[in-house]
């Protein structure tokens, strides 16, 4: 597929190649959507295998922020941007302030942040180019790293599924299988155990795995045997498509709440977690605490703000599970549902300033 039908597919709104031959800076950014307000997302700092899987990246990456972000009530549009290569290679000071006049000229219809590859401190470079730059350290009076925002979000999704099937938001006394303890597993492991919860935890980093079981007396299983754990709640923290035709049928679990993003890997594996019982609460929304996180420290940080913004993802989630009953759709459909009806009934009111 060529570049432009590749741009076309979803409707985006602007994509932008950015070059510095002295640095070997090579980003683009893709807007999709700027209806609710500026498109705001991390910039992923990556060897991709050429520029055309970078390309599909940004284009899907950046949909799924439009949607994230207007599911979860903010007034932010949906961007992302990618770096191509290898960060521990090529990131250098020179790089990282060409890339923020790339975003300078935007103007500010997109928003960067941190994420895979990409540090607070690095935003704190960029910054010093372009004030569009949000995920800032705490001591700059930024919201710093967004993981435990997110796995607070986590927390209350979980709740709002636990309200639902067992008739009780409190997670004590229930299992929980998490696979992946980094940043946001290993914060959401802490406060699970802190809730009286028992959790069986996998990971591919031994040293990550002995942390929760050594701090949080986390039981360890291998990387495969995270399926079939006999769990209330199996909570996908690592990378995307964990749910598919392979590992649903082996799922031993009453719901599915986790961080991950794309966490389905065909839109058709929400029907097959309905077919086995499974109450699947959507990705976007559940991890969609690190973003709300970042949108409070867009301008001088607040965080008591941001953390009741947080707790509210528990109704946000209640309302999706309800629609979808409502409806006779999944749970993923019906997120999406919530979100593009969100931005077609007050995208036409955004006031654009300046
Ligand atoms: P991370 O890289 O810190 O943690 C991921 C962990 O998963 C690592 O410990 C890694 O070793 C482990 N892992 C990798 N492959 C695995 C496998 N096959 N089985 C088990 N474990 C494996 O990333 P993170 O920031 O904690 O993010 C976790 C997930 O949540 C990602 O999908 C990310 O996109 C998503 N997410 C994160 C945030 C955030 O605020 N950090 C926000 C929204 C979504």
């Amino acid at each position: 597929m060529g570049v432009f039908d590749a741009i076309g597919l979803d409707t985006h709104e602007e994509v932008h190649f950015g070059y510095d031959p002295v640095s070997g800076l090579r980003s683009i950014i893709a807007i999709h959507s700027t209806a609710l307000g500026p498109a705001l997302g991390g910039t992923r700092f990556f060897a991709y295998p050429d520029e055309h899987a970078a390309l599909v990246d940004v284009l899907r990456l950046s949909k799924g922020m439009s949607y994230k972000s207007a599911a979860a009530g903010l007034d932010l549009g949906g961007g992302k941007a990618v770096i191509i290569g290898d960060p521990k290679a090529i990131k250098t000071e020179r790089l990282l302030r060409a890339y923020g006049n790339v975003i300078e000229t935007l103007g500010g219809r997109y928003i960067t942040a941190e994420d895979v590859g990409t540090t607070t401190a690095d935003m704190a470079m960029i910054r010093r180019q372009t004030r569009w730059v949000a995920g800032l350290p705490r001591e700059e009076d930024g919201s710093g790293d967004p993981s435990p925002a997110t796995a607070r979000g986590v927390v209350a999704s979980m709740r709002a599924v636990a309200e639902r099937l067992w008739g009780s938001d409190d997670l004590s006394g229930r299992t929980i299988a998490v696979q992946g303890v980094g940043k946001v597993g290993a914060d959401l492991v802490a406060r699970l155990t802190g809730l009286g919860t028992n959790v069986v935890a996998t990971d591919i980093n031994q040293a990550a795995l002995d942390a929760v079981a050594m701090d949080h007396g986390a039981k360890i299983v291998g990387l495969d045997d995270i399926y079939d754990v006999e769990s209330d709640i199996f909570a996908p923290c690592a990378l995307g498509a964990s749910l598919n035709r392979q590992t649903i049928p082996r799922l031993r679990c009453a719901a599915v709440v986790g961080s991950a993003n794309n966490q389905l890997a065909k839109e058709e594996d929400a029907d097959r977690l309905v077919a086995r019982g499974i109450l699947y609460a959507p990705d976007f929304v559940v991890n969609s605490g690190g973003i709300i996180d970042v949108h409070y420290g867009l301008d001088g940080y607040r965080p008591d703000a941001a953390g009741a913004a947080i707790d509210r993802i528990k109704a946000a989630v209640s309302g999706i599970l309800d629609r979808a009953e409502r409806r006779g759709i999944n749970p993923h459909l019906a997120a999406e549902e919530v979100a593009e009806e969100r931005i077609a009934s007050v995208g036409p009111l955004r006031l654009r300033r300046g």
